[in-house]
Formats: structure tokens, sequence, C-alpha cells
């Protein structure tokens, strides 16, 4: 028997309609450097969004499925990309900024863009790639920068303000079915090509319905979210739509990511909560540090991307803002965990360690761990093994390309269709995920796992310690060893011998690092992770200067 109720798609169209309808004066914020941040109302992005369709549409001829690509710092401008291209029936597609020329030029070939959105602060990057991006037809250039570097170019270049300018501030956005592609981001690629991970408007409403959930990041419209984590980076983590929900505000950096204007835009704009990876905090941490500033309406901070040293945790706690760890990815869109503690926990020396955790898993995502040999492991809080998950905001496939079928390669997708993370943890048994490393970074001693990011974390409550990574290097005893690449403040006095004799009180003997090297800073990824595929290279090509204890 079926039920007797409504059935309305769910789409980004209702998550528009509703945040200009109901949340209009809620306000999108985008610094601008100059004293003078630009201030859009929710209403006013979506009456620009309605007319950025028209002119996609109407001049530039996009038609349903069509990838358009944004290349775009966070700014209210991306956000009516973010509502325009969707709601239009068209595809959202967020290229990252930070990827080498080579990724670039083959992720929009494959997406087959033919049209690009883009900051005129970033067209130093995208100007010279134009020539190989010969699936692209036409540029959208918004906001200052330098446009004659696409003179004499083979695309069609458009001003966004002239674009849109005079035409209807409403469109008749079609009623879409709600599993039909709305964005999509492909995954950094840290082997083989990357891989597009495309977002349905199902899967994005009901993401976003979680984001929103008290026991998630549970933000009111009484408060005002810094969005640091780049909305080229998984959909900036769902902020843009589930702001859009409950009328929570947004403030803005657009390039202005550097730790001194971040810590100018929290004095000044005074916002409440405030999302990004940890190298983003450490880099804040120490500008508050060396300058202090008025801070104190900052007191949520979601910290996700890479696991969240405990010592950064304890140094926010202290400045009052709060920290909430959340694991995800880009083939989880992205909240996969957050880490609220128990009722139970709150008051108690238990609390700290829970939020230490990558968090528990939220109704919606089901998880389950896999041995080495494809075994189920308990959620007893000791069986590590890989994180399978699934449910409707988790990619089953990646894309193949236009006209090709989806892709589902056997290390990511388990024969009954879950989601192979590569991320290796334990779960306790009341759905909590601790993470021990990525797959393909455990270090294997002696038939024995050692976890990095243990490691890693108790280097970095040093004192004296900026940053560390930890890989594996072969060893001829052990097959494996670690090696600790650490980064020291400026006027540290610490040596290896004291840095190891430091760890010893935190982790087990056998698993102390013999091989140490100090590095300028660690690598990162393009989206500021730690990149230990270039530290196990230069370790490999004999780059590193190793001292051997
Ligand atoms: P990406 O798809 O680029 O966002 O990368 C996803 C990966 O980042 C995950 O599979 C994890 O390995 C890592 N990651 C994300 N959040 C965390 C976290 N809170 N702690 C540890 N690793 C994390």
């Amino acid at each position: 028997m079926l039920s007797t109720m409504q059935d309305v798609p769910l789409t980004v169209t209702r998550i528009l309609d509703h945040g200009t309808a109901v949340h209009g004066n809620s306000q999108v914020i985008t610094w601008t450097g100059n004293g003078a941040p630009q201030r859009r109302s929710f209403r006013e992005i979506g009456a620009r969004a309605a007319q950025l369709a028209h002119a996609l549409r109407d001049d530039l001829g996009v038609e349903d499925d069509e990838r358009v690509a944004t290349f775009m710092w966070n700014n209210a401008e991306h956000v009516e990309a973010y509502f325009a291209v969707p709601c239009m029936g068209a595809v959202l597609h967020t290229l990252n900024l930070r990827l080498p020329a080579e990724q670039l030029t083959w992720i929009v070939g494959h997406a087959a863009d033919r049209v690009i959105i883009v900051n005129g602060s970033l067209l130093g990057l995208l100007a010279p790639l134009l020539d190989r991006m010969t699936t692209v037809e036409h540029v959208v250039v918004s906001g200052p920068g330098d446009r004659s570097l696409l003179d004499g170019g083979r695309v069609r270049v458009h001003d966004y303000e002239e674009l849109i300018e005079g035409r209807a501030t409403a469109y008749d956005w079609p009623e879409l079915d709600e599993r039909r592609a709305a964005a999509m981001c492909y995954t950094s690629g840290t082997t083989g090509d990357p891989k597009g991970v495309v977002y349905s408007h199902r899967s994005i409403y009901l993401h976003s319905m979680q984001v929103n959930m008290a026991q998630s990041m549970g933000l009111t419209d009484a408060d005002l979210s810094l969005v640091v984590v780049p909305q080229f980076h998984v959909n900036a983590w769902g902020l843009p739509h589930a702001t859009f929900m409950t009328g929570v505000g947004m403030l803005m950096p657009d390039r202005f990511l550097q730790p001194a204007p971040l810590a100018e835009m929290i004095e000044s704009e005074r916002p409440t909560h405030a999302a990004a990876v940890p190298t983003i905090w450490q880099g804040l941490l120490a500008e508050l540090t060396a300058k202090p500033r008025d801070v104190s309406s900052l007191t949520q901070v979601t910290i996700g991307g890479s696991a969240c040293p405990p010592s950064l945790m304890e140094a926010f706690d202290t400045l009052g803002m709060r920290v909430c760890h959340a694991w995800g990815m880009t083939e989880t869109s992205p909240l996969g965990t957050v880490a609220r503690p128990p009722a139970h926990a709150l008051g108690t020396p238990e609390e700290f360690g829970y939020r230490l955790t990558q968090g528990r898993f939220p109704a919606g995502v089901e998880a389950r761990l896999s041995g080495p040999d494809g075994t189920r492991l308990p959620w007893d809080g000791e069986s590590a093994g890989e994180l399978e998950v699934r449910g409707n905001w988790i990619a089953g496939a990646y894309y193949g390309g236009a006209g090709g079928e989806a892709i589902r390669p056997e290390d990511k997708f388990s024969p009954d269709g879950w989601l192979k993370t590569g991320d290796v943890g334990v779960i306790s048994p009341d759905g909590f995920l601790t993470l021990t490393d990525r797959a393909k970074d455990v270090i294997k001693s002696g038939g024995e796992w050692i976890s990095s990011v243990e490691l890693e974390n108790a280097l970095m409550s040093h004192p004296d310690v900026a940053e560390a990574a930890v890989v594996a290097v072969p060893d001829e005893k052990w097959g494996e060893r670690p090696l600790a690449t650490v980064v020291l403040k400026e006027d540290a006095t610490a040596d290896y011998a004291s840095l190891q004799e430091f760890l010893s009180t935190r982790v087990a003997k056998w698993q102390l690092p013999e091989r140490w090297a100090l590095v300028p800073a660690v690598p990162k990824t393009s989206v500021g992770k730690f990149d230990k595929k270039v530290l196990r290279r230069q370790y490999a090509e004999g780059e590193l200067d190793v001292t051997r204890l």
C-alpha cells in the first residue's frame, strides 16, 4: 500500500525559493579588502541568480544538463551561480583553482565545460590554460582583474555584470526530477585521473537538512558563518545550501584567505561560526598569538578535511572558540560524521576525548568496517578496518564523461554498492568514528600498524613544533618504519632527541620514529591537507636531510 503523502521533488530550487522568501533579509557579505565589504541579501542573490540564468540560457545557449564551470573564490557571485545553474536544469561544476594545470585542463575536458565563470583576480591562472581547454567557448568575468589577459584568445569574453544587467529578476524555474544532476566536483586525484562526483538535487537537499541538524552544525538565523572552506571544495561543506534553508548569514573571504585579513574580518564583521581545514586555523592561531584581536563573537568552529590536532582544539578552546570536529569526503557531500559528544559525557573528563574523534554517524549515513581480508569488524572501539559507508548523499559511482557509463572502480565501491572510503579507523559501540590513517598512509612495521595521525598529534602538542607529518618509509628489517618530518616554530630549541623523548611518554616505544627530518613547511595538497605522497617522493629521491637516531 502506498502512503497518502504528497511527493514534492527535493530540489535546489526549493532551497532557493525558501531562502529568498522566508529569509530574504539574511545576507551574504563578501570581503573586498578595501574596508567596505559588499553586502547582498538572499533576496538580491535570488534576483541576480534569475538574471544569470536568463543570460546563460538566452545569450550563451546553456542547455539542460550542460556543465557550467566556476573558477572562483568564495563570494556572492559564486553563490548566485550555485543557484542559477542547477535551478535552470544545468550542472554547476566547481573547479579547484589550486590544482596543477594538467589536471585542470583534463577535468574541464572530461566534464566538457563550455562556459566558465571566473573571478577577474584569477585570470592570471586561467587565461594561459584556455587554449588547451578546447571545449570552452565562453568565459564570464566577475569582479576586478586584468581582462587584457584574455585579449586575442579563442573564447568569447563577457563581463558578469554587463551580462546580467537589465534582465528579468524572476525566472520560471523548471520542475526538475530530484535525481537529476545539480552539481559536480572532481576529487583531487592523488592517484590516477581525478574522478567526478555528481551530486543530485535530492542529495544536496537531504545533505543540507543534515548540516542544519542540532547534532550537526546546527546553526540558526542568529548566526553568521565565516565560510573559509572553498566553494570549490565539496560545495563549501554544504554551507551555501544549508544557510538558505535556515537564514544563516554568510561571510565570504573572497581571495583574502591569509591569517591577517581573516582575523580582521572576524573582528569587524563578528561571525559566530566558521568552517575550514586545520591548516587555516593553525595560521590564524599564530596570527592571534602575535597580534591579539577581539574574536569573541566566534564561538563555534567546524574543523574537518584532515584530523584536528588536540593541541589546536585546546588552543581554540582557550580563546573561547569551541571546535567541532567533522569528517567527510568529496564522495560524501561531504558531511559524514560530526563530533558532538553524547549527553552523558558533557562536563566529564571523557568529553574532550569524544570531541577529538572524527565524530558520530548521523541518521542517513550507514557505516561498516572491513578487515584486510574483507571480514566485517565489530564496533568495539578497538578493531581497526577500512570504513565503508552508504546513504542518500554518498556517491555510488563516478562520472564517466559525456555519453560514458558511470565508473565504479573495485577499490572504491564494494560489490554491494557501499563506498570504500580508503580511511582506516575504529568505531565505538555508540557510533563514534576514530580514524587512524588513510589506507595508503598506514605504516606497517613488523606486521603491526602504526598510526601516523597519532604520532603527528603527539608531536604537534610539543610547544616548539609548528607542524609535523609522519610517513611510512621502507625499512629492511621491519618492512616499513615511520619518518617524522617536523616544522619548528621560530626561535625553537628542540632537537630530535628531545622530540623523541617527548614522544616516548605518549606512544609505545616500538612506534617511536628513528628517522627525522626538519622541513621548512609540510607540503600541502590543493585543499590544504598534508601531501604525504610528496614527502614519500622527497625521501625516496634523497631530497630530505634525514637524521637517524
Ligand atoms: P577530500 O575528498 O579531498 O575532501 O578528502 C577526503 C579525505 O580527507 C577523507 O577520506 C579523509 O582521509 C580526510 N579527512 C577528512 N576529514 C577528516 C578528519 N576530520 N580527520 C581525518 N581525516 C579527514
